[in-house]
């Protein structure tokens, strides 16, 4: 079986790990994840990122910065994974969900802007799949409205956008290095702290609400409870198992862009057939080879090529239900305008395997499989 997702191996995991293990501290924030941090300040760069057990816990962790108190509103787009939503319905926001570009399946200016009201709070970006294009106009939209851009970055590590990398667009931003992602650590992910004057509070809400970090810095004689707060801090061994991760980062992103490539190349000249649609070739440049996904011409031509493809001992799968029409996106959010992009696509789109474990053998076997239906 070809499978649709790997955490593999690809550089120092298991000496980092052994070393973690040696090292007898298992608990954060010990030097691995330090390492991670540095790793990620100078390559965004951004003032400071703190590693956390999750992008998810990276999300709440902006609510809590924000102080999102019930009744603000917060715009994220209905295509994404449900915890951008969850970490600022916790803190009583109303979540007002916005439609996405049929190019791009990212929420624009285009479709944020009608939705933005007196209590908007924060807008919360998505770079679905890495690519990062809608984050100028995001940035700027924001800006002239006086409101924070949070950026979802979960699936856009070591990404950009016209040379400025993807979680250096917001004031915050969250990263994930769950293992779907194009680096891992297991569970783990990245808060991203543009503005300089969130720094201070938000070291203090990562760990469990207290001043650990300035009592080890010897400014404090004892550390204490501060503020709110939860247990955000990862384990080291995820922290080690990461650092080798990013380490290998652009090589991870070359090959994983080049297999997308490779499936377009293949794949667009036979689309107009069966009435599928790809991303363009300059979409799936541009971004860092988190996934490749495809829409077929209706949701039974989405269960047949999904059905087909595990005849063929392929594993591709479908992506989000769209939160407006969940249970939970409708109990903490309302829709403020037509969703008819993503009511339209989200049962068509079908993503293609994608990890360091392919083999440009099993790359072929998933064209040929895939080629055999698109023909029909
Ligand atoms: C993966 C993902 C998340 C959640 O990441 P975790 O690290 O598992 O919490 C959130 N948002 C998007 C868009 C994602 O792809």
């Amino acid at each position: 079986m070809i499978r649709f997702s790997s955490p593999a191996p690809i550089g120092r995991e298991h000496e980092y790990v052994a070393k973690a293990i040696d090292g007898r501290k298992l608990a954060g924030v010990g030097p691995f994840a330090v390492g991670c941090e540095q790793w990620l300040e100078k390559r965004l760069p951004a003032p400071r990122a703190l590693l956390t057990g999750s992008c998810t816990s990276g999300l709440e962790l902006c609510a809590l910065l924000l102080d999102i108190q019930p009744g603000d509103e917060v715009v994220i787009p209905s295509f994404t994974f449900c915890t951008t939503a969850s970490a600022f319905a916790l803190r009583g926001a109303t979540i007002v969900f916005a439609d996405i570009d049929p190019s791009t399946l990212c929420m624009g200016e285009k479709q944020a802007a009608p939705l933005l009201g007196p209590r908007t709070k924060a807008l919360v970006g998505v770079h679905y799949a890495g690519y990062g294009g809608d984050a100028p106009g995001l940035a700027r939209l924001c800006e002239e409205r006086g409101i924070a851009f949070v950026e979802d970055a979960a699936q856009a590590i070591g990404a950009a956008w016209q040379g400025r990398s993807l979680g250096t667009f917001g004031r915050l931003a969250s990263i994930s290095f769950h293992d779907t992602k194009n680096v891992t650590g297991g569970e783990a992910g990245a808060l991203v702290i543009n503005d300089p004057a969130l720094v201070e509070r938000a070291e203090i809400l990562r760990d469990k609400g207290t001043d650990r970090a300035r009592f080890f810095r010897g400014f404090v004689d004892k550390y204490t409870w501060q503020d709110l707060g939860s247990s955000y801090v990862p384990s080291e061994l995820c922290a080690a198992y990461l650092l080798a991760q990013l380490e290998e980062v652009d090589r991870v992103n070359a090959r994983r862009r080049a297999i997308a490539l490779a499936y377009h190349d293949a794949l667009a000249p036979l689309a107009a057939k069966t009435r599928a649609t790809l991303p363009s070739r300059a979409y799936l440049e541009a971004a860092n080879g988190h996934l490749f996904w495809l829409l077929l011409k209706d949701p039974e031509a989405q269960h047949r090529f999904i059905e087909h493809l595990k005849s063929r001992d392929i594993a591709a799968v479908h992506h989000y239900v769209p939160l407006h029409s969940a249970p939970a996106g409708q109990r903490f959010g309302k829709v403020r305008g037509s969703m008819a992009v993503t009511d339209g696509i989200w049962n068509r789109l079908v993503r293609l395997p994608l990890h360091m474990d392919l083999t440009d053998a099993d790359v072929s076997r998933v064209i040929d499989a895939s080629r055999e239906f698109l023909e029909g």
